[in-house]
This record gives C-alpha cells, structure tokens and sequence, in this order.
C-alpha cells in the first residue's frame, strides 16, 4: 500500500471491502514515469491529511519526493521491485529496478459509476422503499405490478451501490471513489465528477455545491466539493516543497442553453449574469471564453467565492423565475504545478509541468418536462434546460455503441460540449447516479439506472498533460542550466580552494 494513513483509512472502509477496487483496474493504470507524484498522492486521505512515509511498504519514506521516485504501489504493488504495481487501485510502477525510461502516459479509463441511494425523506412518509442491494455493486427494482399479479425486478449493476444513511457512510464513499479522481488531478490529469439524477434524489447533496463558507471551512466537511478542497490544499502544501503550484477557481452555470458565470463581478448582464461562448484551444482543450478564473491560494479563498457564486446563482434563479434544479452548475478547479528550478533534477522531465483540470458537475434534474406539469414559457425552458441531459444521453449513446466511433454530439448542447472531455476524452470521470429510494419514484429511478448504466460502458483515453509550449521549454532549461553552471563553479571553487 502506498502509505501508512491512506492504508489504515482503506483498511477500515467497508465500500473497499467488497469487489471492484475503486480506481484503476489492474493493470490499467499510468506506468512508471508518475510514480514519484503517485507516492505523494497515496498518501492523501478523506481527511486532507497527508502521511507521506510511515508503513512497512510505504512510498513517502523510501521512494517519495528524495529524487528516487520509486514505486506506489497498490495493495499488491510490489516495492522496490520494478514492474508495474497494480492493486486496489491499480497505479505506481518502478522502484528500484523499474524502468528509468520515460514512455508517454496514455491509460485508457473507464468512466466508474456510483449509485447512491439516500434515505426516504419526510415528504416521502408513507412510501414504501423499494430499492434492493446485492454488495457490492448490484442493484434491483421491482417491476411494477403487471396485470396478472407477479413480480418481477430490473438488475443493475455499477462499480459501487450506497445508501448514504450517514455523514460516516459519506465521508467513507468520499474516501473509495471520488479521492482516487482528486489524486488523478494532483498527478496531472483531468479529471470529473458528476451528479446525475431526478430533482430532490440528492445531487447537491452529494456534490456539496451550494456549500457556504461554514461547510467548506468545517472540520469535517461533507459533500465533494468541500472535502475535495480540504484534500487539495493538504496535498498543495505538501508539493509546494517541490513545485510552484497555481490553482484557479471557476465557477459557472448552464440554464436555458446560456452559459452564465458566477464569478463575475459584472451586473449589466441578463438577469445580473454575462453570458459566455464555449471554445476549443488548438490542443481539443475546450473551455468558457472569458469565464473569470480566481487564482485560489486557500481554501478561506474558494469559500468566499463559492458564497459569491451561490448568492448569485439564487439570485439570477429568482429573477428568472426558476430554481435552480433546473440549470447546471459546474465548479471547475484547474491546477499548474510546475517544478521549482531547484528540484528540477530529481524530477523526470516529464514531471516537470503538469497543468490538470478538475470539473465538479452538479446536474439539472433529469426528470423529462411533461413529468414537470409545466407550461407555456416554462415547458420551452424546460425544453431547452433538458436538451443538456438529453444531448448528455445522445453522447453517451454514440460513445457506446459498439461500433467504431462515428460522430459524437458533443456539439449539440452548451453542457456536452463543456464535458466532451469528460465523457470519451481525456479525463478521469466518477459518474454519480443519485436515487429516492420511495416507490412513487420508481420510474425517475429506473430512468437514471438506465442512463447510468450506459455511462459505465465509456472508455476514456487519460493523457498526463505534461507539455510546454517550446518556448516555455526552452526558457525552463535555460533557466535549469544557468543553475547548473552556478553549481559547478561554486563546486569548482570549494575543490581550488581544497588544492586538490
Ligand atoms: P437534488 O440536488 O438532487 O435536487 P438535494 O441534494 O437538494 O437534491 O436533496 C434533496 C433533499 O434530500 C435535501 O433536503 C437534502 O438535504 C436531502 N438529502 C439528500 N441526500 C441525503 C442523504 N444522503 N442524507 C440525508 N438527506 C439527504
Ligand atoms: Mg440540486
């Protein structure tokens, strides 16, 4: 295991009990040349506490950031002793005599889906709970009651099922699948989260987005985005020994097909928000042209903003006369690690600048309109708000097919167009399926497993973004070698002064 806090947390955790591991699969992950940041990131925690070093096999101690870059290994990685490590989670490699050759990292990753479950709430006394589930991944519904009287039940099955009855069950779904996708993104790949399922099945729950500054400074903070700010920063105050790291904070929403930012400061806007293009960068990069992006230096700071974001949006939801379980909120995170000059030589050159992308996706509701009882204004926004998740299950459909790839949709709405990464793209995604449990919901239930379901038949394509432009490069190894000139003279000096 990599280390000592991150295997007693693991140790502990019934979801990592019970079959599907809940990273990589064996053998699927990155190969040696991350090793070194993987044994940083193993040592994160659902706390934010990081143990680097400590146990018998640990990656901190023996192979961390002292330039040996050995190996972290999974649960059955084997230290030291070259080759891949693959486990649990499947990633490190190396060790003592693993490959110091540098291959380009290109993984392919399959997008991991979650179904949580959440209890029956007091609206829904009275309903009986219909949801049954087989550890560790298996999930039935009842059919409805047919005509002749007999029963029978629609299976599912996902990487992990949980009724998240508990802050405790929380914490410990947090620590199984959505920190090995925080951990993609400290090593420098993209990485997503997203919440799919009916209004009130408990997205913004789960996703923690219209967190306050209270929650997000919590000790024991709940929900992903919280707790996946807790662990950034514990993991950006270890690494800043060894990187200058720049994290940016955006904030936007998608309602009626507009793209809206959050952060802005601007009022002129419809509705007090200004409406963005979605773009693509030469390199397939897609993003949100003019879209403030916060330099974020603690997490005091990404709270202040999420707090200016979550007031705007409830204010803009107000005037617009919607709520906002209708539109798409997406927090996105993206992080430049780029290696101080004076740690540059214990770190392969492809370490050296990681610039990575974490997308937290909190879904409109996915059940369709006419289910709604809108009207009117509100039916053609309903319309157009759902156009996102029904584009979202055309992407799906076509990325999963069987056939070779022909055309993807990714165009076709304002919302796959920002996730065309992550779904069949360079990204580490965590699909969450959110249900009620209660039998008056169980066709918006069936919907989302059904959708869900599809979701997990994605493959990605992982790529470390690791590039420079060349004039970048260039001035980084300038920089590395004036450094280098200044060793040898000052080493040159001490042995004239020595005699030898
Ligand atoms: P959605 O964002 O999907 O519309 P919410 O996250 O707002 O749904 O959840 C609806 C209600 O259910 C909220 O009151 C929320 O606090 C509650 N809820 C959701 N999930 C849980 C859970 N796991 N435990 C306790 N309450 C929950
Ligand atoms: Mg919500």
């Amino acid at each position: 295991m990599g280390c000592g806090a991150s295997k007693a947390a693991v140790a502990n955790d019934p979801l990592l009990l019970d079959g599907k591991g809940s990273g990589q699969k064996s053998g699927n992950g990155p190969s040696s040349n991350v090793f070194g940041l993987l044994s940083l990131t193993r040592g994160l925690t659902a706390d934010g506490a990081i143990t680097v070093g400590g146990s018998e096999n640990s990656a901190g101690g023996m192979y961390g950031f002292d330039g040996k870059f050995g190996l972290a290994g999974g649960e059955n990685g084997a230290s030291g002793t070259g080759g891949a490590g693959v486990g649990k989670f499947g990633v490190g490699g190396g060790g003592k005599n693993g490959s110091s050759s540098i291959q380009p990292i290109n993984s392919e990753s399959s997008v991991k889906v979650v179904t949580v479950v959440r209890p029956l709430m007091d609206h829904e006394k009275g309903c009986e709970d219909i949801v049954k589930i087989l550890p560790p991944g298996k999930i039935e519904l009842p059919k409805k009651q047919n005509g002749s009287g007999t029963e029978d039940k629609y299976p599912f099955e996902f990487d992990r099922v949980v009724r998240v009855t508990s802050p405790e069950v929380s914490k410990e779904l947090y620590a199984a699948l959505v920190l090995p996708v925080v951990e993609r993104f400290c090593q420098g790949f993209n990485a997503t989260v997203l919440a799919y399922g009916q209004t009130g099945s408990g997205k913004t729950y789960t996703m923690g987005t219209s967190c306050n500054s209270k929650d997000v400074l919590a000790p024991d903070p709940t929900g992903v985005v919280p707790r996946s700010l807790k662990v950034l920063f514990s993991y950006i105050q270890i690494a800043s020994q060894t990187y200058d790291i720049i994290l940016k904070a955006q904030y936007v929403e998608i309602y009626n097909e507009n793209v809206l930012d959050l952060l802005s400061t601007e009022t002129s806007g419809k509705n007090g928000t200004s409406k963005l293009d979605i773009r693509e960068r030469p390199d397939g990069d897609v993003y949100v042209e003019g879209a403030c992006e916060i330099n974020v230096k603690s997490r005091e700071e990404v709270a202040r903003i999420l707090d200016q974001g979550n007031t705007k949006r409830s204010t803009a939801a107000h005037k617009m006369n919607s709520e906002s379980s209708r539109s798409h909120a997406i927090v996105t995170l993206t992080m430049e690690q780029r290696a101080k000059i004076s740690s540059a030589q214990k770190i392969p050159a492809d370490l050296r600048f990681l610039l990575s992308k974490l997308n937290l996706v909190d879904l409109a509701g996915s059940e369709r309109v006419k289910d709604t009882g809108a009207s009117g204004d509100r039916f053609s926004e309903g319309v157009s708000i759902n156009k996102g998740l029904m584009e979202l299950g055309n992407v799906i459909n076509a990325l999963t097919e069987g056939k070779k790839r022909s055309h993807v949709p990714y165009r076709n709405s304002k919302l796959t167009r920002l996730l065309q990464d992550s779904l069949g793209g360079n990204s580490e995604t965590l699909f969450v399926a959110c249900v009620s449990p209660a039998d008056k919901n169980h066709e918006q239930t069936l919907n989302t497993l059904r959708y869900a379901s599809r979701a997990r038949a994605i493959r990605n394509n992982l790529r470390l973004n690791n590039k420079l432009s060349p004039e970048e490069e260039l001035e980084y190894l300038r920089t590395l070698v004036q450094q280098l000139q200044s060793e040898n003279d000052q080493l040159k000096t001490r042995l004239a002064k020595t005699g030898l």
